[in-house]
């Protein structure tokens, strides 16, 4: 049989996450007084008990909490404020995630809230079937103006990142139809990477886990190599990069038949995989074939829009002008579920004329007016604190002295990332780039930053990586208490491990 580099070998069974255990003793603050309505008029074990009799989180296996001897303790959090988190307990945490990578302003954001507030009390709920609201039509303004997709987009909301997708490509596939080309329904999206759970966007997705058990899904989904130097299967061990991954996307258009593709569909910094940041001169080429063959491209900016990765959409990072981008997450910090597909001029002007030619997608709750007063809120904060520079300049730093601190750690194969956005690439080998796939040393990994009082992901959908992304406002004495953290905690690894190899 020929041997498959690992970095493409199928994994096994989707293992389920394992759930923080926090240490009563370690992160613990004095004096953080939880308020009593914080948890709902319960104590923390009736709590404890609702959460493991009743409750579904995404992902997570629940029978952990109620397994022999109730080892899994939920870690509820209650509070938050600027970069931190507080617990039930009273336990404080500097929050290395942004909740999940959406969090750009900061917790605690009052400007935010009472822009919702005055919302509500205006006007909760308006139906986008039937009439614009308010909020949602200055937003749109104001987003037409900063999207890549240049001046006359048009901007569909929806409720958050999968709706975002899955509205991408519907639009794409119905443009092609309106223009004549029903044929062209293929969407070329890259391994590993995540786009979303609903039908289509999982279609998209390129993991295996999250996909299988509910195969057959939409029809017409390929995926193509990551932009992943460290492991690249064709230049991995060649002195640079020669975009033969961007290549790679011509030639799936070829060999489908440009004729039956619709869209491209990727993040400008692949989140899933840990960070992977493309080469230079990598979307060029994609931006061209896609513009030879007809076929649109759709950026996902569910993480990468409002300044996860130093510019306010990620785009602008690379200097390219997609067809359609897709945002979520940072577009309210997540103070309200909001998401959107913004389709360029052309493609909306697509959409005009007769009653039958209109797009036929709806969501009740797509652009609710309170949410996007909350948006509109965000933005002020983000271009008033320059946000998308901070993330720019901080995640420079960062970077920086995350290479200088542990970049030649054993146990360190590669440190990347963009902005805010940064993947630290655990090896077990540094010579041979063996990846350090042990999870129940990744378990105690991630465990151990929380009891650390750090929240972070320790991943390993690809190789396993530790991926941060703060709030933008985070401090430069935060970074470095994360520097230090993640220094100490791969020490302990060292140890655990057994000195090195
Ligand atoms: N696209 C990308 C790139 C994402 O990271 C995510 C969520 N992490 C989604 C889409 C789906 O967003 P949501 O969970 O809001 O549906």
């Amino acid at each position: 049989m020929a041997r498959v580099s690992k970095h493409y070998a199928p994994k096994g069974a989707f293992a389920p996450k394992r759930l923080p255990v926090p240490d009563p003793e370690i992160g613990l603050l004095a004096g953080m007084a939880i308020p009593a309505d914080a948890l709902g008029g319960k104590d923390a074990a009736q709590l404890r008990q609702a959460i493991a009799e009743n409750v579904w989180l995404h992902f997570i296996q629940m029978s952990d909490y109620t397994a022999e001897g109730r080892e899994a303790r939920p870690l509820v959090l209650v509070r938050g404020e600027g970069a931190r988190v507080w617990d039930a307990e009273g336990r404080e945490y500097l929050d290395g995630l942004a909740g999940l990578f959406c969090v750009n302003a900061g917790y605690g954001r009052t400007e935010i809230t009472q822009a919702m507030l005055a919302q509500l009390e205006r006007i909760h709920f308006v139906s986008p079937f039937s009439f614009p609201n308010v909020p949602g039509t200055v937003l749109a303004e104001r987003l037409a103006r900063l999207s890549p997709t240049g001046e006359g987009s048009r901007v569909f909301f929806v409720t958050g990142g999968s709706e975002a997708v899955e509205t991408a490509l519907k639009l794409a596939k119905a443009y092609h139809r309106k223009r004549g080309f029903a044929g062209r329904y293929k969407m070329i999206g890259r391994r590993y990477a995540y786009h979303g759970t609903t039908a289509g966007a999982l279609s998209l997705t390129g993991l295996a886990y999250a996909k299988n058990p509910y195969e057959p899904l939409v029809p017409g989904a390929r995926h193509v190599t990551p932009p992943y130097h460290y492991r690249c299967p064709y230049c991995a061990h060649a002195e640079g990069c020669t975009l033969a991954c961007a290549d790679e996307v011509r030639q799936t258009i070829e060999f489908e038949g440009p004729e039956s593709v619709a869209a491209v569909v990727m993040e400008p910094v692949q989140n899933s995989g840990g960070c992977l940041v493309p080469p230079p001169g990598y979307y060029e080429r994609i931006r061209e074939a896609c513009d030879e063959y007809g076929v649109l491209l759709i950026m996902d900016e569910v993480i990468c829009g409002f300044g996860r990765i130093g510019t306010m959409f990620g785009s602008e990072s690379f200097d390219l002008r997609p067809d359609i981008v897709t945002i979520a997450k940072g577009l309210t910090s997540a103070y309200a579920p909001l998401g959107a597909a913004i389709a360029s001029r052309e493609i909306a002007d697509t959409f005009a004329g007769a009653d039958d030619d209109k797009f036929q997608h709806g969501i009740t709750f797509g652009g609710n007016p309170v949410a996007a007063a909350a948006a509109l809120a965000n933005l002020d904060i983000l271009e008033r604190e320059d946000l998308p520079g901070r993330s720019r300049d901080m995640g420079a730093y960062f970077l920086r002295e995350l290479i200088t601190t542990i970049g030649e750690h054993p146990y360190v194969g590669e440190v990347r990332g963009r902005g805010l956005f940064v993947g630290i690439e655990l090896v077990r080998d540094r010579e041979t780039r063996a990846s350090l796939e042990d999870k129940p040393l990744l378990g105690w990994l991630s465990d151990e930053f929380l009891r650390r009082g750090i929240i972070c992901r320790a991943d390993d959908r690809l190789s396993p990586v530790i991926q941060f992304a703060p709030p933008l406002t985070i401090a430069r004495e935060d970074i470095d208490r994360i520097v230090t953290t993640v220094a100490e905690t791969l020490d302990g690894l060292k140890e655990r491990v057994g000195g090195g190899q």
